[in-house]
């Protein structure tokens, strides 16, 4: 019996609907391979939005997505709306996306895949066959906490105050996810935190510690933020997955994606209590080689795999479409942004078509 899901795209700026077509081509391809079928539809979003009616998420884009199985977004922004006020600008209409659909959870693999080992800045040794995931608390702690904002003091001096509060249902709620992702990999979780001085986190540590009880085949460890930084660039093979609030979760996820070398390459899923998630790559709109074909499409392409597998549960369709992209890179094809020696370098829908061929070989 054929499969069906609703998928609502947002390919968003800069190089977004190039990526968005090649993914879409991919996904039909499959879906015909393994009795899936989609059906697209495709919203405005950020600064497309902005220009054709005045606002970076328009009410109906949110009424799409609410009404679909799973949200694939591309990328927003671009240098055209960077002075626009903040209200209007295109990062808004991705905050106000995450808000709208109540997403609290953001998970970012960091994969080392053998083809691109020599794109990272590490040494061989210290990142072959890296497997993390970073699961990062995405929608409480410092980003949220009130008070905030710039106050006069008495004195006159001006006072720039941001506040980092969870409450405890919050710290449950993107525990029991990071538990459950760490079951589904291979059981360790690592907790980071800064216990040793923000009471935060002494309420986060205390919480992880407690569900722990709940989940005997994962095994739960500890580890200041500061310690997790150099430990991530010292010997990252020994994580699996990380569990952190916002804020750390910004910096430690951004540092593990650097591990891999490639922006172009890596996917994210942000996902809620109930409801449809949203799927996209980690890099941003990429104006700088937007409408050139130039843009790597794997990191879309990967996270529509992450789509397949987290949100409509089809995990063999998305081991075909991540053995897809392995075996592009196996045979040699490679965008700018990964170019090596001796490889063949292609654009943005070469990619796409060797993909197709991958797909269909
Ligand atoms: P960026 O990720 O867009 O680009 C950084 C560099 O990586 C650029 O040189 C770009 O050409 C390259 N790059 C990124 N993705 C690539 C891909 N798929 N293939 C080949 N090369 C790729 O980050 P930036 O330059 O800091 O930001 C550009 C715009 O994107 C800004 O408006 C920013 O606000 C926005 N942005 C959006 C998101 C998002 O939509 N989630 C995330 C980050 C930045």
């Amino acid at each position: 019996m054929t499969s069906s899901y609703r998928i609502t795209l947002l390919p968003g700026d800069g190089i977004g609907p190039e990526i968005m077509a090649v993914t879409v081509d991919v996904l039909k391809a499959l879906g015909g391979q393994m009795d899936l079928s989609f059906e697209f539809q495709e919203a405005l979003i950020g600064g497309a939005a902005i220009d054709e009616t005045g606002e970076p998420l328009p009410q109906e884009t949110l009424n799409r997505c609410q009404d679909s199985d799973a949200v694939l977004l591309a990328a927003i922004g671009g240098y055209k709306w960077d002075t626009l006020p903040r209200h209007q600008r295109p990062e808004t209409g991705l905050l106000a996306l995450r808000s709208g659909l109540g997403l609290f959870a953001n998970l970012r693999p960091a994969t080392i895949l053998p083809q691109l080992i020599d794109a990272s800045s590490l040494k061989r040794e210290v990142v072959e066959g890296v497997d993390i995931m970073v699961v990062r608390e995405l929608t409480g702690g410092i980003y949220f906490g009130t008070p905030k904002g710039i106050f006069e003091t008495e004195t006159g001096q001006k006072r720039g105050v941001s506040t980092m509060a969870y409450t405890d249902s919050e710290i449950d709620r993107i525990g029991k996810v990071a538990f459950e992702t760490a079951q589904k990999r291979r059981g360790q979780l690592c907790s980071v935190d800064k216990a040793n001085v923000l009471e935060v986190s002494q309420l986060w540590r205390d919480r992880m510690t407690a569900m722990a009880a709940d989940y005997p085949d994962v095994s739960l460890s500890h580890l200041y933020v500061d310690n997790a930084a150099m430990q991530l660039i010292r010997w990252p093979k020994q994580f699996d997955t990380i569990v952190t609030g916002n804020l750390f979760g910004d910096i430690l996820s951004d540092a593990a994606a650097m591990l891999t070398g490639s922006i172009g390459m890596l996917p994210s899923a942000s996902l809620g209590a109930d409801g449809p998630g949203v799927y996209e790559p980690v890099h941003g709109s990429a104006p700088d080689i937007a409408g050139q074909d130039k843009a790597n499409p794997l990191a879309q392409v990967l996270s529509a795999a992450m789509m397949l597998r987290y949100a409509l549960d089809q995990p063999t369709a998305a081991d075909r479409l991540e053995k897809a992209v392995i075996k592009v890179l196996d045979q040699g094809y490679r965008t700018g942004d990964i170019m090596a020696e001796n490889m063949t370098l292609v654009g943005c829908k070469a990619m796409g078509d060797a993909l197709l061929s991958a797909l269909a070989g």
